[in-house]
Parts: structure tokens; C-alpha cells; sequence
């Protein structure tokens, strides 16, 4: 920690000298100050005495990287270090006291998704907004879902994003407009930020190409990685397998190039090519029968609506209704008072290469 108390104040790691009566400004325990060469100053507790609002481990990124955020984020008023929070038992590593209240976490450490869902939603309870800025080991991952559901956030101006802070270059990269392809690849644009009034502004280069592989290229991707035995494949082909189709012969109607919000799983193809098969085995359903089946087969395919700070709901739905228009448009669907009725089925490909003959036969 970089904030101790001492005599009746506080007082700041840098300001401070050794052998003198130092405590948590949390719990009062003493804490001794470390001068190393290569990490700034900073306070420990003395390992028998831990603390009940421990932190992170204190790392020299993180103790360059706090001081760091203090100063970028100051356009908006002082930024008070390391504030304690005893309404919601936390400590902020920067906190901007204005009538909508900051909160900054620089989060270099591992962490779970529940302690990132507690923090955030003590910081909620006190109508704070909480930055979570992301150290180097988030930054050297590749996108992936387990870091969107914990840390991305809508920004004005960058849509659905991730924050790295860099602290040997002292500048904020921005990854936003975070999306997936319909094949379930994770996308985002990159930025970097060196003021806070270049954050607020918004990305000013934007242009999202994303790359959706057509539809022979897709099905030779599952093709194959059916051949491969892919595990990630076998909850899908055996879901399938259960209506007697395989995945590869999916209807040319499902293939979709958009891209959605990150919430697919494995793809939002793939989502739509169970859901499909199973709404033909139906005869009719309710609305709620239809919403349950749909929620089953996005946990299939691995999707997920729910995140930290982002409800992915809205677009589940959306995508929902899309498919079902699809499946009217194509005659098999009817909606009903109560629901929707069954009228048969699309045209299913019994495998890849079945699809491949169609498909030359047709002249595509
Ligand atoms: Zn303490």
C-alpha cells in the first residue's frame, strides 16, 4: 500500500521514513515501510497480522501503475489514493470524490469473477462508477470470454470495451467495440490513450472490418474439426446427432456474416443450428417453451448473457427474433396465439461432402 497512517494524518509512502510508527489505515495494525531499489516505497503488514481489506500484492507495476492512474484521471478533481470504504468494507486504489464518485482498480493480480462482481457491486451501493484498468498479464491474453465477462464495460464512444493501462509507457489502450463473428471469434478494435480528454472523446478512426470466413470455409472448418474429434465440437454434434443431423449439413439459411455482442459461446451459427433442430421436433410451443429451448442451446454452444457489468439479454433476443423470422420467411414456423406451430423442416445436408455435391449441383 502506498497510504499509511501515521500520528493523527496519513501519510504517503514516498513522504515517509523507515523505523517510524506506521498503521493500516484499515485495520490499525502496524505496517512497516519497504525501500527496495527497484520498487517504489511502499507499506506491508506484517504477514502474521493480515488485513481483512488486503489489496493485491504490491508489485512495482502496480505501486507505478496506482500513481499513475492518480495523475491521469486528476482532470477530474484530486484523486484521492487508496481510499478506504468502510460502508462497503473495500479500498479503492484511486477514488475521485465527485457527486457521481470514481472508483479506479488497477488489477494486475489474478482474480475471480465473483470477487470482481462483489467489488463492483459495492461500489454500485454507493453510487460509485468503477474503472477497472487491466495490469500486463490481462493485456497478454488473447480476447476471450472469461475477460469480457469480468471487466468489459460500455463506454460513450467505444461501445462494449477493455481498458490496459501501460505502465512503462504511461498510456491506456483501449480495446472497444468488442464483438464475435457468427463463427464465434472474439473481435475488437485497438487505441491507445494518453489523456483523459481523448477517452471521453470517443474512438475517432473507427472501422470494423470483421473477417466472417463464408459459408463452404465454415463448414470445412467443422468438417474438419469433427474429424479432429475437436471436444469443443462433441456437446454440439451430440446435441445434433439426437435429431438425427450432423453439423455440417446445417440449412444454407442459418449461415450468418454479422457479428453480434460477445455473448455467442462458440458462435452464433452454431447456436442457430440447434435451436433449429430441435424447434422441428417440435409440433408446436409457448413462447416460454420456445425462450427455454433457446436459452438451453446457447449453454451449449457455451454462451453466456449474463456478465459483470453488461446484460447480454437484449441481444440475445434480438438474435432470437431474427432467427425465428428466418424460420417463417423459410415456411416451417407459424407464430399462434399462445405461441408458435411447426410446419416441418428446412433442408438438411446429410454431411459435408453431401453438402459439397448439393452445392456444386446448384451452381454456387
Ligand atoms: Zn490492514
Amino acid at each position: 500500500m502506498l497510504i499509511a497512517a501515521h500520528m493523527s494524518g496519513l501519510i504517503d509512502a514516498s513522504e515517509a521514513t523507515r523505523g517510524l510508527d506506521y498503521r493500516c489505515p484499515a485495520c490499525q495494525q502496524p505496517v512497516v515501510l519497504h525501500h527496495r531499489s527497484q520498487i517504489p516505497p511502499y507499506f506491508a503488514h506484517h504477514p502474521q497480522t493480515p488485513c481483512h481489506l488486503a489489496g493485491e500484492g504490491e508489485t512495482r507495476q502496480h505501486l507505478l501503475g496506482k500513481r499513475q492512474l492518480a495523475t491521469f484521471f486528476s482532470d477530474w478533481g484530486p484523486v484521492t489514493l487508496e481510499r478506504i470504504l468502510p460502508a462497503i468494507q473495500q479500498r479503492a486504489d484511486g477514488w475521485l470524490d465527485l457527486p457521481h464518485p470514481i472508483a479506479l482498480e488497477f488489477q494486475c493480480s489474478p482474480t475471480s469473477r465473483a470477487a470482481v462482481a462483489q467489488r463492483t457491486a459495492g461500489y454500485q451501493r454507493l453510487g460509485c462508477y468503477p474503472f477497472w484498468l487491466l495490469g500486463s498479464r490481462y493485456a497478454q491474453q488473447k480476447l476471450n470470454w472469461r475477460l469480457i465477462e469480468r471487466f468489459a464495460c460500455w463506454l460513450t464512444g467505444w461501445d462494449l470495451c477493455l481498458l490496459f493501462w501501460e505502465v512503462d509507457r504511461r498510456r491506456l489502450r483501449v480495446a472497444h467495440h468488442l464483438r464475435q463473428t457468427a463463427t464465434g471469434t472474439y473481435v475488437s478494435e485497438t487505441a491507445w490513450v494518453i489523456s483523459l480528454s481523448e477517452l471521453v472523446a470517443g474512438s475517432t478512426q473507427f472501422k470494423t472490418v470483421v473477417q466472417n470466413p463464408g459459408q463452404k470455409q465454415y463448414r470445412a472448418y467443422l468438417n474438419q474439426a469433427l474429424r479432429r474429434a475437436t471436444p469443443a465440437l462433441r456437446p454440439i454434434q451430440e446435441a445434433l446427432y439426437l435429431t438425427g443431423h450432423q453439423v455440417t449439413g446445417f440449412p444454407d439459411c442459418l449461415m450468418a456474416t454479422t457479428s453480434t455482442a460477445p455473448i455467442f459461446g462458440q458462435g452464433l451459427i452454431l447456436w442457430r443450428i440447434i435451436l433449429t433442430a430441435w424447434i422441428e421436433e417440435q409440433a408446436d410451443m409457448t413462447f416460454v417453451q420456445l425462450a427455454e429451448m433457446s436459452q438451453r442451446a446457447l449453454s451449449v454452444v457455451n454462451g453466456q448473457t449474463t456478465a459483470v457489468r453488461f446484460d447480454g439479454q437484449p441481444v440475445f433476443r434480438r438474435e432470437q427474433r431474427k432467427l425465428l423470422t428466418i424460420l417463417t420467411q423459410a415456411g416451417i414456423l407459424s407464430s399462434t396465439v399462445q405461441g408458435w406451430q411447426v410446419h416441418g423442416h428446412l433442408k438438411w445436408a446429410r454431411d459435408y461432402t453431401d453438402w459439397l455435391e448439393n452445392d456444386e449441383k446448384n451452381g454456387r
